[in-house]
Formats: C-alpha cells, structure tokens, sequence
C-alpha cells in the first residue's frame, strides 16, 4: 500500500496535466475566476500627473509664504493657467495639474484671507509634494495583473482601469458526483430499518462550490453492478474533469466501483493509501480523445469522503486557480491522541488560539462514521506516520476548516 505522500504526489501530477479550457466573461462577471492571460495596461496609469489632495498647486520655493489664489481645477475640469511665482490654483484631488505646479499645499495647511493664502508656519513643505506622476501606478504596455491570478475585488478595479470589459479566464472544472450504496435514501426520507439519508452528496458538493468549481449530481444507486456501471459510463462519456464516487470501493462483497472502472477502460493510479480515515480511496485516469479525467472512488464513509477531498482534492483545485492554499497552523496538544498504527491520520480537532498561541484538542470522537461530530470539528489535526500516541504538550500541524 501507498503512503500519504506517494498518493499526494501522484494525484498532484494528474492533476497538473489536466488542460484548463478557457471561456471570455464579462468584468461583472469576473469575480472568482482564474486569469488565462495577463491583464495588460493599455495606458499609463494614472494617466496624467494630478492631485493627491485637496489643495493649492504652487510653483514652490523655500522661501514663500503668501500667494494669490488665480483660478480653480476640479477632478474631470481641467483648465490651463500660466502660473506666476506668486500664483496659486485651487485644485481638488484626482484633478490634472497644470505643468508649472511643482507642489500642491494641502488646504489643511493654509490660511485663507480673502483671495490670498498663506503657508501656516510650523508646517513642513516640499518640491514634489501631493503629486501623483503620470505611469507611478503602472507604466503603458505593463503587466498589470498576472496570467493565474485568482480575481479579487482588488483585482477587479486593476482590470477595470486597464481597460478589460471582457476577460478570458479559466473554465471551471466539472465535477461529477454519483453515491452508491443500498442503504442509501433521500434526505426528505424517514429511514425504516436499515436505511439511512445520503449525505456525502452534500458535503463533497460543498467543497466544489467553495472552491469555486462546478458539480453535475448524477444522484445515487444501488450497489447493483449494472446500474452502476451505467451511471458511470454516462459520466465518463459527458464532459466532467473530474468524476467522484462514493461507496463500493472497499474490500466488501458488492464494492464494485474498482472492477466497474477497469471494465470502463480507467487506468488505475492507486487503489488504497496508508491513511486514517479514507484509506480505501481510489484513484484513476481515463482517456479519451485528447481529453483527461481524473477518477476518484472515494469511501462511503462520510468523515473519510471529506477528507479525503481536502486532503487529495482540495489543494490541486486551489493551486490550478490561483487561490492562496490553505495554512496549516502548529497548534500545541491539550489532550493525548490515541494512535497505535503508522499511517497518516487526519484526526477531527478544535483549534483555539489564546494569546497569540494555538492549542488543540480533540476529545471528539474519532469514528469516520460520526457526520455531526464532523461537522462541530474545525480542524484536521495532522499526525505523522511515525508519531504515535502524541502526548499533551507536543505540537501537531492543523489544517483548519
Ligand atoms: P462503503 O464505503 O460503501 O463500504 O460505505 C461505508 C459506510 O459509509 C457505510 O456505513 C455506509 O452506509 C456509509 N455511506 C455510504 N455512502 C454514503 C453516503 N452517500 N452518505 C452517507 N453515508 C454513506
Ligand atoms: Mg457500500
């Protein structure tokens, strides 16, 4: 069996050969999405050298301290005037400065008296000062914001100001979702005997909207090999990247999810890591036309279903886009961690962090079955291969959720 790090390595190499396609959206449209080309300006940016503040423009020396006011310039309504040494124009901030101003005086620090200002002693002035030069943002033919670059509000206004009204970006990957299993029902179901809600649908479907992918739900089946053959056939045939099932792909009599994807042509990367929970997932690839899916068989288990996608899944999707990847945090133990075996686990935990410091315990239960308990959880504390029994006091990695 794999380790952690092996089947990491693999599914990031997968991953990395995925061609991303591309599509033109609109800016009002543009949020979230991932830059396939590099936003360049078409201008100089800003495009005239203009005021920072609100103020007097001044061809400045040392040695003045009182002048006349000779006009006005307001943001959008520039007007020339012929500056003398002794001359001031008011102008407002973001208004084009007329050439001769070599400072603009904040209308903080002047005196007015009638149509004359003066310099307020006790104040430092300075050539240069409250000009914004033409090209300090951005130079004509720059780079303004980078090809990858997963698109902010703040990167909105960049774009904006260059000039893009459409931008081509990344497509978003399509994810395909099929839950197996007989036991399955629907959530507005009351389960008898011995059924019970699906809910991995939910929770792995959440990942990919929060990770700002998209998702077809192609619902779920019995653990009947024909019918799930069916369902995967038709998602293998559509044009998902990425199909995830869960269910049927332990070592159980009706796991039939590895056999169905041989049949179906997926070339198996891994069956099986040394990992806790989610240790039996799978992972494939399958071909065809140029075109590369990537094959996740991914435990019933509810806890091992998402875990395994942050730990597999998430990070991938994360890098491909452009989206900051998500720290881990050294936190300190505040119980002892039962772990007598040597594969990676990825123990449900609470983070704290108290004065600048984190701490983490994990009295929840452990059972990759216990969804709720999952959900009160707000860490995966990492523990290593070779650390067994982590004692209070030591320090852990968290990925924090
Ligand atoms: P399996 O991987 O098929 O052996 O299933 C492992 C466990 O996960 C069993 O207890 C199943 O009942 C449960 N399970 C399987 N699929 C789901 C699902 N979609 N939602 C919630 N629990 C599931
Ligand atoms: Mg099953």
């Amino acid at each position: 069996m794999i380790s952690y790090n092996e089947a990491s390595e693999l599914i990031r190499e997968a991953f990395n050969k995925l061609i991303l396609e591309t599509k033109t959206v609109s800016l009002e449209n543009a949020l979230h999405r991932t830059l396939a080309k590099d936003i360049i300006s078409d201008i100089n940016l800003p495009p005239f050298d203009n005021s920072a503040v609100d103020g007097y423009g001044i061809i400045f020396d040392q040695n003045m301290t009182e002048l006349k006011i000779i006009g006005e310039i307001s943001a959008g309504n520039y007007k020339e005037f012929k500056l003398i040494e002794s001359g001031a124009v008011k102008i407002m901030t973001g208004a084009k400065i007329p050439g001769d101003v070599t400072a603009i005086i904040p209308i903080e620090d002047v005196a007015v008296e009638g149509d004359k200002i003066k310099l307020l002693p006790n104040v430092k002035f300075h050539a240069g000062m409250n000009i914004r030069k033409m090209g300090s943002d951005i130079k004509e033919n720059e780079i303004a914001v980078n090809k990858r670059t997963f698109l902010k509000p703040r990167h909105l206004a960049a774009v904006a100001s260059c000039g893009k009204s459409e931008l081509h970006v990344y497509k978003k990957l399509k994810f395909a979702l099929l839950a197996t299993g007989d036991e399955l029902i629907a959530v507005n179901e009351k389960p008898q005997n011995d059924k019970i809600r699906i809910s991995n649908t939910y929770s792995l479907m959440g990942e990919i909207l929060e990770n700002h992918q998209t998702v077809a739900d192609y619902g779920f089946v019995k653990d009947d090999k024909s019918q799930i053959k069916e369902k995967v056939k038709q998602m293998l045939d559509s044009d998902a990247d990425i199909i995830l099932t869960t269910g049927g792909v332990s070592v159980g009599e009706y796991d039939y999810l590895k056999t169905i994807f041989l049949e179906l042509g997926v070339a198996q990367i891994f069956w099986r890591a040394y990992i806790k929970p989610g240790k039996p997932a799978y992972f494939g690839v399958h071909k065809k036309n140029d075109k590369m899916k990537l094959i996740f068989g991914l435990p019933g288990n509810p806890v091992s279903s998402q875990v395994n996608f942050k730990v597999y899944i998430k990070e991938n999707i994360r890098r491909l886009y452009g989206m900051n990847p998500t720290e881990t945090v050294k936190a300190e133990l505040i119980n002892d961690l039962r772990k007598k075996d040597k594969k990676r686990h990825f123990m449900k935990g609470l983070l704290t962090k108290v004065n600048d410091k984190y701490y983490v315990t994990s009295t929840i239960s452990q059972s990759s079955g216990n969804l709720v308990e999952m959900s009160k959880a707000n860490c995966l504390i990492i523990v290593k291969e070779e650390q067994l029994n982590p004692k209070k006091g030591e320090f852990v990695e968290c990925i924090p959720m």
